[in-house]
């Protein structure tokens, strides 16, 4: 099926056309992942537009926002590249080692970072927690000298038109712009997707995501914790100023029942699910609930349109992977586009747009894979699936080969790097 279209009888809205402003690049939503894709685009000459609704809640808690991303180490080399990282480094929470371990085999798997080192190359982490309000933040400070780049904000659209050579937009105060290309980098519920009539593949966890930062009694040394139980993952990930961020999925009911607790209560059940690793946990911050849904798009580009982060895939924030898939997206289509400028190909053609898909597709379905693998092994009580849960974390924390190869997956070091941009 193709995207909805508002022809006259030619066919095309030409007469618009002679009206609005043109533009080499459009984007929906200034998210991380749109404001990456941009800062890809920031020297390539391109005039690239962004409009976006209105600057994202932070949800502060203790201090920060509890919003927060672990950067895998591959992924803190692509926002060197676009030079954000400068600005987030100070305040990036380094993770060192990992350990894993679930409710029945409290032993678990440790992963280090001197464990991924090969020849003269040393990691210091196996990548960074940032908080994602500072993320935006950052990847904005990049486009400021960039005059080719501009963010209309708050502002939202009004209506699309796909046609022949263009794609034209109306914004809500009636300025038009089209552009060879629009980019749906809008988030999970994507209007953009919708417009174009693009369905997605879903599973609803019936789970939601309590994140909150939290103080404990002892220091996390760099040391992320993520400790499996029957009813989801409970992830405690250590940031930069000594606090930890926690991403506790639970069942819906259980959700609503831990939100409703008062700190005291709340601290009580946090404490009895991850144990004594860090000390008593003493403070709890403002909580908040995001809802867990795998979501893949059925299709990725249209003509004239590509779907890029969350407007194309969601998964389990069980290995917080979810906006690191995003960045990858946004550098590899820029490429797409740079390279398809450089050789003097229409960047919003089926035939580039096909490039970046394929490109894409193996990455995202690998992730997405192992994260509803991950999450059915962890969360099954079928008979026998804990005791071989627990022997595979045995065999995990003893097989270094294996567990070197997991590492280097989680940390993003095994994937292909997009070339660089710009
Ligand atoms: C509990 C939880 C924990 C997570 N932890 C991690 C983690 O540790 N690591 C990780 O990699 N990922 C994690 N994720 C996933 C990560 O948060 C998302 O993948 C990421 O936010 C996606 O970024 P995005 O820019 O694609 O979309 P979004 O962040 O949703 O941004 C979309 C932007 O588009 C704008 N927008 C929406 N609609 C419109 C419109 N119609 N017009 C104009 N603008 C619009 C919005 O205002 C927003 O600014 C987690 C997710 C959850 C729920």
């Amino acid at each position: 099926m193709s995207p909805k279209t508002g022809k006259d009888s030619d066919g095309y809205h030409h007469e618009h056309v002679k009206c609005a402003e043109r533009v080499d690049v459009l984007v929906v939503g200034a998210g991380m992942v749109g404001l990456a894709f941009a800062s890809a685009l920031k020297d390539s000459g391109l005039k690239v537009t962004l409009i976006e609704r209105g600057e994202p809640a932070v949800f502060e808690s203790l201090g920060m926002d509890c919003r927060v991303s672990a950067i895998v180490l591959g992924n803190q080399q692509i926002l060197q590249g676009l030079g954000a990282w400068k600005h987030l480094q100070a305040d990036a929470g380094a993770m060192h080692s990992m350990r894993i371990w679930d409710d029945q085999h409290p032993g678990g798997i440790r992963f280090d970072a001197d464990e991924i080192s090969e020849g003269d190359t040393n990691y210091a982490a196996l990548g960074y927690l940032v908080q994602n309000s500072h993320l935006q933040a950052a990847l904005k400070k990049t486009l400021l000298p960039h005059d080719n780049v501009e963010i209309l904000c708050p502002t939202t659209i009004r209506t699309v038109e796909w046609l022949s050579e263009h794609v034209q937009i109306t914004l809500q105060d009636g300025h038009r712009l089209i552009a060879p290309l629009i980019v749906g980098a809008d988030g999970a519920h994507s209007w953009l997707r919708e417009q174009a009539d693009i369905g997605v593949y879903s599973r609803d966890y019936n789970q939601s995501g309590i994140v909150a930062n939290v103080r404990s009694m002892m220091p996390h040394h760099g040391t992320a914790f993520q400790r499996f139980t029957a009813s989801g993952p409970l992830a405690m990930l250590p940031m930069g100023n000594g606090l930890c961020s926690i991403v506790w999925s639970q069942f819906s009911d259980d959700v609503e029942r831990l939100m409703a607790l008062d700190d005291i209560g709340f601290l009580e059940e946090l404490n009895l699910t991850f144990g004594p690793m860090l000390g008593r946990i003493e403070e709890v911050g403002k909580r908040a609930a995001f809802p867990l849904k795998a979501r893949l798009a059925i299709h990725l580009v249209r003509p004239r349109l590509a779907l890029i982060g969350d407007a194309a895939h969601t998964i389990h924030p069980l290995a917080g992977l979810g906006v690191n898939l995003g960045l990858r997206d946004a550098m590899v289509l820029a490429q797409e586009i740079v390279d398809a400028k450089k050789y003097g190909e229409d960047w919003g053609d089926m035939s580039v747009l096909n490039r970046y898909m394929k490109l894409r597709m193996p990455d995202i379905l690998s992730v997405m894979g192992s994260m509803e693998g991950l999450h059915r092994i962890f969360t099954s009580q079928l008979p026998g699936l804990p005791m071989l849960r627990g022997l595979g974390m045995k065999a995990l924390g003893n097989a270094s080969i294996i567990k070197s190869l997991l590492m280097r997956n989680s940390t993003g070091l095994t994937l292909p790097v997009p070339k660089q941009v710009g």
